[in-house]
C-alpha cells in the first residue's frame, strides 16, 4: 500500500510527536525532514554540496536538535540547490511501500502534493516558544526571538516557503494538551484509511 500522511507546520507546534505517534499508530514509516536540513546546516562548507553529499553519519551526529541548529538549517533550507538535492530522496521515502509519515515544512505543498493525507500542526508563538523553552531552558525571549525569526525566513523564502496545502487539515495545538493533539491527527488519517479489510 503506498499511503503518505503530509505534516507541515511551524516550529515546536507539535509536529514531531504527532508524527512519530502516527507512524507508531499505523505501522508506517517515518521522516523527520527537519533532521535532513539541520544535518546540512550544522555540516559546515558549500551547502549545497553538503546536501548533495549528506550521509547517515551525519544525521546521526550530536547537536543537531539545538536552536543554533535550527537557525543553521533554517538558512540553509532557504537556498534553492539545497532543497533540489533533498527532494528525491524525501519523494521516494514518501511513495514507499507500506505507508510513511513525514513531516517538515512544505511536504503537503512541494515534496507530496499527492499525499492522501495533509496536516498543518501549528500553535501560537507564544505557546511554541514557551514549549521549546521548557525544553532548552535559557532566556525564554530570546527563545520566543528566535522562534518568530525562523517562522519569518520559512515563511518569506521564495523557495517552498511553509504555508498550509490548500487540502490540508488544520490542527491548532496552541489549547490541546498533546494526546488530544495525538488524537485529532490519528481520527484524520484512520477517517481517509477507512476500515480495514475483513
Ligand atoms: O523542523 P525543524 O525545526 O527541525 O526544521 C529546521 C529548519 O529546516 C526549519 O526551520 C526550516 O527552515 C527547514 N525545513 C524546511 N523544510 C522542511 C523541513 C525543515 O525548510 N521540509
Amino acid at each position: 500500500m503506498i499511503f503518505t500522511v503530509a505534516i507541515d507546520g511551524p516550529a515546536a507546534a507539535g509536529k514531531g510527536t504527532i508524527s512519530r505517534a502516527v507512524a507508531e499508530c499505523f505501522g508506517f514509516r517515518h521522516l523527520d525532514t527537519g533532521l535532513l536540513y539541520r544535518a546540512v546546516g550544522v555540516k559546515g562548507g558549500d551547502p549545497a554540496r553538503a546536501a548533495r553529499e549528506l550521509t547517515p553519519g551525519d544525521l546521526a551526529r550530536d547537536g543537531l536538535r539545538t536552536l543554533e541548529a535550527g537557525q543553521a538549517a533554517s538558512r540553509a533550507a532557504a537556498l534553492p540547490e539545497v532543497r533540489a538535492a533533498l527532494v528525491d530522496f524525501q519523494r521516494r521515502f514518501a511513495r514507499s511501500e507500506g505507508g510513511a509519515v513525514l513531516d517538515g515544512r512544505d511536504i503537503g505543498t512541494v515534496i507530496c502534493p499527492e499525499a492522501e493525507v495533509k496536516l498543518y500542526v501549528t500553535a501560537s508563538p507564544e505557546v511554541r516558544a514557551h514549549r521549546r523553552w521548557l525544553e532548552v531552558g535559557g532566556d525564554e525571549a530570546r527563545v520566543l526571538a528566535e522562534v518568530r525569526e525562523r517562522d519569518a525566513r520559512d515563511m518569506g523564502r521564495a523557495e517552498a516557503p511553509l504555508k498550509p496545502a490548500a487540502d490540508a487539515v488544520v490542527i491548532d495545538t496552541s489549547a490541546m494538551a498533546i494526546d488530544e493533539a495525538v488524537a485529532a491527527a490519528v481520527a484524520v488519517v484512520a477517517a481517509r484509511l477507512g476500515p480495514a479489510p475483513a
